[in-house]
């Protein structure tokens, strides 16, 4: 059990610095409520794009640069940030207590805007060699294969966006998936298919991942059970994503999807932990939904640690009734 007696304690503490979560520490701290970022990076799936057309108010921008405006807004209203991995979250009395892979920080409240996790392929070598060759991220690590030879793993827009930008950046690409025929978004890679600039492997899977240091090669395997070891320098695994919630189980109700299931105002089973984002039971996973949650969540949290303090009306009210009276 953690003791909170000594330690500072943070108005509202976020976990996940992406659409959601910056969304959030916007509003918690132009509240004026003392917030804390924790993320293992700033932007999560956007990154992954370098072309959002639905973003109001841009016709047409970069992840990238849509999450460092989200951050620079935030930093601007006094967010700290750190860099790091949640491990743990306890609940200690009333208030909450974080643990990450560098310590302990604890809070009057908790903001839950952690995601969606890559999916991982779940074959032998993967482990080892994330980071050394196995990606998860062409936006991001495309420019580190540049003139190499690489593979994309997956079906659906997710590879088909990877082998669109990877196309113009590495120097030879295979696309590989299990079922015999591209969906129906795939259009653009039939034309690269065709143009040879892709060389397309249906039917097919990675059986496993191989290298010591790095990646060197990949075992295939036919429908029709042929086997063969392909050599190359990385592979995109682009299979989707998945909720990575362990950490909150028995903290928060989950839903089958191992989703956190949240109110209309963002607060969940526990009172006190809120929740916004892709990370929640939400329909639709798109970043102007999960910033626009991550503002409810943040308005329903300042709420609720004013009301903790005592002070029932928001900062903004408080002033205009001063201003009033
Ligand atoms: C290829 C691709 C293209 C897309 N294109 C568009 C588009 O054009 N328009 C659109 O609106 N949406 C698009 N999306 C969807 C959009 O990116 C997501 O809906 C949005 O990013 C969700 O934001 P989020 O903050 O809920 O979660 P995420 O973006 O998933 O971010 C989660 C954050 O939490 C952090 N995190 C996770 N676990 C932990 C932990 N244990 N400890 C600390 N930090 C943690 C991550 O590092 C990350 O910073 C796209 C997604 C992808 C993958």
């Amino acid at each position: 059990m953690t003791d909170l007696a000594d330690t500072e304690i943070y108005d509202v503490i976020i976990v996940g610095a992406a659409s959601a979560g910056l969304s959030a520490a916007i509003y918690t701290s132009r509240q004026q409520m003392r917030t804390l970022i924790i993320s293992k990076d700033i932007g999560g799936q956007a990154l992954l794009t370098n072309d959002i057309q639905n973003y109001p108010g841009f016709m047409n921008i970069g992840g990238f640069e849509l999450m460092n405006k989200f951050q620079e807004q935030a930093r601007a209203y006094g967010t700290e940030f750190l860099y790091d991995e949640v491990k743990s979250i306890e609940k200690v009395g009333d208030n909450f207590s974080v643990g990450t892979t560098s310590g302990r920080f604890s809070a009057l409240s908790l903001i839950l805007a952690f995601g969606k996790t890559p999916r991982d392929l779940g074959v032998p070598g993967e482990e080892k060699l994330k980071g050394r060759g196995v990606s998860y991220c062409a936006v991001c690590d495309g420019p580190l294969f540049k003139g190499k030879k690489v593979a994309v793993v997956g079906i659906g827009d997710q590879a088909y966006e990877a082998v669109n930008y990877l196309s113009n950046v590495v120097g030879e690409l295979l696309l590989i998936h299990k079922p015999p025929k591209l969906t129906a978004g795939g259009e653009i890679i039939s034309g690269m298919i065709e143009s040879k600039r892709v060389n397309f492997l249906p039917s097919t899977e990675v059986v496993s991942i191989n290298g010591d240091k790095r990646v060197e090669s990949i075992t295939l395997k036919s429908s029709g059970g042929k086997t063969w070891d392909e050599k190359l320098d990385g592979i995109f695994v682009e299979i989707g994503y998945i909720a990575k919630s362990d950490f909150v189980k028995g903290i928060v109700n989950l839903n089958s999807k191992e989703e956190i299931i949240t109110n209309l105002d963002g607060t969940t089973s526990t009172a006190g932990i809120f929740s916004c984002g892709d990370i929640t039971q939400i329909p639709y996973k798109q970043a102007v939904i999960s910033a626009g949650m991550g503002a409810t969540a943040a308005l329903s949290a300042y709420n609720y640690v004013q009301a903790k303090k005592g002070l029932t009306a928001s900062k903004s009210d408080w002033k205009t009734i001063k201003a009033r009276n």
